[in-house]
């Protein structure tokens, strides 16, 4: 395995950032997540900033600042990789780089660490900052690897059939949209599209009525591979860089009438909320968990397949979605959870991912993104969306303070967390992914058209 245990994972270490030690929090010295940020409301240039606590070490600075006159080679090809405003760079250098900079940073930041005099002037609340997404992202696919969400979802639709042939064979994904992916805070306009209801026999152009959130992992592709030469199994994780939360909000009613014979379209390419920290591939080796099929699966084809998948091909990831509607907010309540799930639940590991989807001899590229699909557990209550959680919008979920919900409202905030925790290690965390939605924008459909769709729902 590429990614081995090392002193930067052991648990003992503690950081002269205070707040680092606290337990629980998301971004202990183990951790080392990257984003990119800049001082809230400045005009500010964007830049590579690394979690340490409640506080973001700005590395830019730090390298300004002498932090890094004594690292070696490798190390200095890699600070100095991080002072554009996008992670592509560091990225493209592969994982000696990436490994190199996280051991530097890790003694660093370390509580015995003389550095912490002069890097007490390049560090910036988190709470003090702005985010944005950390690297340009030149592909983004979607993929599918839960099970339990993709037979749930069939079951609905297909209700004999509701896996399709192909799913325990092929990983599925579809290629997504770029642009529209934004970071946590943002704010989504409820899309609009053709809608077309049962009873009738024309659709209609109207705001969807069915708006839902999916729980998602996503995976950053690091370094990439030229055209035509396909990513062997055992070489795929080298290519991942990290992993951060993701939110594919979707249009089930734009959805359903848009979706054959190509996928979906519209349904998808409004909005994609990403977290803002990326926790690289190497914070999460202690995590790592066996892939293993059902008896009766058949097993993955030899290209998907090998000895590591199976031993530590799967990722312990904690996930889960909260909801705070707009009374909510007002009323001062905290978002309430709505379901609650883990990455290790999925079908497909992420070498596995990348293998398959360069197989073709499709090239990827430093930065691409993938979404892992929903991620819904076993349970009714692990399912990774409201289409699931209110069997189709058939079963209203009823929250604490008596608001009924079967997709997403205009007001609501959805908030997805992840973190990873095993005994004898850190608890890292993903921080989260957060969005409110909006009313649609710049709608010209007549009030009534939209009360008839809203009648629906
Ligand atoms: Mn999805």
């Amino acid at each position: 395995m590429i990614h081995k245990l090392n002193e930067t994972h052991d648990v003992r270490l503690r950081s002269w950032i205070e707040s680092a030690n606290a337990p629980g929090h998301d971004f202990p010295i183990q951790n080392l997540p990257y984003g990119v940020f800049r001082r809230r409301g400045s005009i500010e240039d964007f830049r590579i900033g690394v979690a340490i606590g409640a506080q973001i070490l700005d590395l830019r600075k730090a390298y300004a600042a002498g932090a890094f006159d004594d690292a070696d080679v490798l190390t200095l090809s890699a600070i100095e990789a991080c002072r554009g405003a996008s992670l592509n760079a560091l990225m493209e250098l592969g994982t000696e780089a990436w490994q190199a900079l996280r051991l530097a940073l890790s003694r660093l930041l370390r509580d015995s660490s003389p550095a912490q005099v002069t890097l007490r002037q390049s560090l910036l609340p988190q709470d003090e900052a702005e985010f944005t997404v950390p690297m340009q992202i030149g592909d983004y696919t979607d993929f599918y690897t839960s099970i339990h969400h993709a037979t749930a979802v069939g079951k609905l639709f297909r209700p004999d059939a509701p896996l399709l042939p192909n799913y325990k064979w092929v990983p599925i994904g579809y290629h997504g949209r770029v642009s529209s992916i934004g970071t946590s805070g943002m704010a989504v306009h409820r899309p609009m599209g053709q809608i077309k209801s049962p009873e009738r026999d024309a659709p209609v152009l109207a705001p969807s009525a069915r708006l839902d959130f999916e729980l998602e992992i996503g995976i950053v592709i690091g370094s990439g591979n030229a055209l035509g030469e396909p990513v062997a199994i055992d070489a795929a994780e080298s290519k991942i860089f990290g992993l951060c939360l993701l939110n594919d909000w979707s249009a089930r009613d734009i959805q359903s009438w848009e979706y054959q014979p190509l996928g979906p379209f519209l349904s998808k390419n409004f909005a994609t909320t990403i977290s803002p920290w990326i926790v690289t591939l190497d914070a999460l080796t202690p995590y790592r968990t066996p892939m293993t099929r059902p008896e009766g699966d058949p097993a993955p084809l030899a290209y998907l397949d090998a000895p590591e998948v199976r031993t530590c091909g799967g990722l312990d990831i904690d996930l889960e979605v909260l909801i705070e509607t707009a009374r909510m907010r007002e009323e001062g309540a905290s978002p309430e959870r709505i379901s609650r799930s883990n990455f290790r639940h999925s079908y497909w590991s992420v070498a596995q991912l990348v293998t398959h989807h360069t197989a073709s001899g499709c090239n990827l590229r430093a930065g691409d993104l993938f979404g892992s699909g929903t991620q819904s557990g076993p349970q009714p209550s692990e399912a990774g969306s409201l289409l699931e959680l209110s069997l189709g919008g058939r079963k209203p979920l009823v929250l604490s303070n008596g608001e009924h919900r079967t997709f997403v409202d205009d007001g609501d905030a959805i908030v997805l967390r992840a973190w990873a925790e095993k005994a004898g290690f850190a608890r890292v965390g993903f921080g989260e992914a957060r969005a409110t939605l909006m009313a649609a924008a710049g709608s010209a459909v007549p009030a009534a058209t939209q009360a008839e769709t809203e009648g629906k729902r």
